[in-house]
């Protein structure tokens, strides 16, 4: 019998077992992709912060290609007032890292193959879960009946082991898509990352490997598909005149994606034998690219509880000791959730008193330096109790 069971080999998963295998559990990773297909990218470059840096790099799977962030720039889109977040905020250390997701997915697949203790079943889906008084039952449909005291629930945010469990999960649609495409541009981007928050929805550019930026505009869905239907000419001149001349002329340089976006918070992250990590933990609004971050502090954590159980030899799906990983992340996901919510609501308003209420707020964050500087920290991962991983 393995140590843990771990559903869904996506980035959450993947790091998750490299992670605990190299504290010499015995792990099991099941996806239902083909490990054999080329890795191809799905149009997102994810803003990192430094607490998933820390991860990654203490896991020999930091992407040297990855873009540090030196400067945000943040504006209302409406009125004239903006935020300048700088590396100088925080003692001169990149504010966040822009990596390309098919770049971070090969690092983390890589590690993951080269583990003797991880035995990856793949391409498998998992049809059924049961759980006993002293270990948890994954069925595949390749026929596997495969076992362990923990199941670990990292299988997104449409999450079959969730549903199963039946862990009740609170939900909201903004009526919302996110367009993800990549522009290359006359200025350079200087390291420059741009978050307008246009009444339409946000509008954002990071910083990609040379003269390129990653644009994810969330926006209506009607607007959205107008947007996506219109010729590659026609979209640059929408993005231009919406986003300004701020890294000169823009060139659109892949194809564009599109991803809807909902808001998924399950009651609890943890049920008999299984834990919950990732997307099947919480689905975010992507407005300040948080997820896979919260979703990397939930694997840092497990990792913490997980290890220390394990050189006790205590029984690792316990439900005194998934009860103590639940209490670890409650506070910073829920927070995150709310922020993020907050921030959609404020800005994707036309009233004149939600513009005001953002007027205050902008000028109340700009002169007031260690708000800004709690800002940047909460969105680095730096506050609350930082797991071993996590830590600089
Ligand atoms: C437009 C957009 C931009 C974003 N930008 C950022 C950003 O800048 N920064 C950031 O931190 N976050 C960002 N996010 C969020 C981030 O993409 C997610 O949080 C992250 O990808 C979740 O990873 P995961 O491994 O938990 O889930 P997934 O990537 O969904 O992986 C789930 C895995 O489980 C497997 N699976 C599912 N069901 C089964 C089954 N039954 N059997 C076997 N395998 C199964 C799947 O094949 C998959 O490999 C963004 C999201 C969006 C939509």
């Amino acid at each position: 019998m393995a140590h843990v069971i771990i559903v869904g080999g996506g980035l959450t998963g993947g790091t998750l077992a490299y992670a605990l295998a190299q504290r010499g559990l015995e792990v099991i990773i099941i996806d239902q992709i083909d490990p054999h297909l080329p890795i191809i990218s799905d149009g997102r470059s994810f803003a990192l912060s430094r607490s998933s840096y820390n991860i990654f790099k203490k896991l020999n799977m930091w992407p040297k290609e990855a873009t540090p962030i030196t400067m945000i720039h943040t504006s209302d889109g409406v009125l004239p007032r903006w935020i300048d977040y700088h590396a100088d905020d925080v003692g001169g250390i990149p504010l966040g890292y822009v990596v390309d997701s098919a770049l971070l997915k090969s690092k983390i697949m890589h590690q993951v193959h080269s583990a003797k203790n991880i035995k990856f079943y793949a391409p498998a889906s998992v049809i059924r879960l049961e759980r006993k008084s002293s270990y948890a039952l994954i069925e595949t449909n390749q026929g596997e009946i495969l076992t362990a005291p923990l199941c670990i629930a990292a299988d997104g945010k449409f999450s079959n082991l969730r549903t199963w469990a039946e862990i009740p999960v609170v939900e909201w649609a903004y009526h919302q898509t996110a367009i993800v495409c990549n522009f290359s541009h006359d200025s350079p981007h200087e390291n420059r990352a741009f978050e307008h928050f246009l009444p339409s929805g946000p509008l954002a550019f990071v910083p990609r490997p040379g003269n390129e930026s990653g644009l994810v505009w969330s926006i209506e869905k009607e607007k959205a598909d107008v947007l996506l239907a219109l010729s590659e000419n026609e979209f640059v001149e929408e993005v231009q005149a919406h986003f300004g001349e701020s890294l000169g002329r823009l060139k659109l340089s892949s194809k564009r994606w599109a991803y809807p976006l909902n808001v998924r918070l399950p009651k609890r992250l943890i049920d008999k034998r299984l834990a919950l990590v990732g997307d099947a933990a919480h689905t975010f609004h992507p407005v300040a690219g948080q997820g896979l971050n919260v979703g990397l502090r939930d694997v840092a954590t497990l990792v913490d509880v997980l290890a220390e159980a394990f050189s006790l030899g205590l029984d690792l799906g316990s439900a005194s000791l998934l009860n103590r990983y639940q209490k670890m992340r409650q506070a910073d996901i829920v927070s995150m959730a709310l922020l993020m919510d907050g921030f959609v609501r404020i800005f994707s308003t036309q009233s004149r008193f939600m513009a005001r209420v953002r007027s205050v707020g902008f000028g109340v964050v700009k002169h007031c330096s260690p708000l800004k500087r709690l800002m940047i920290r909460h969105a680095m991962g730096s506050t609350g109790r930082v797991p071993y991983l996590a830590r600089d």
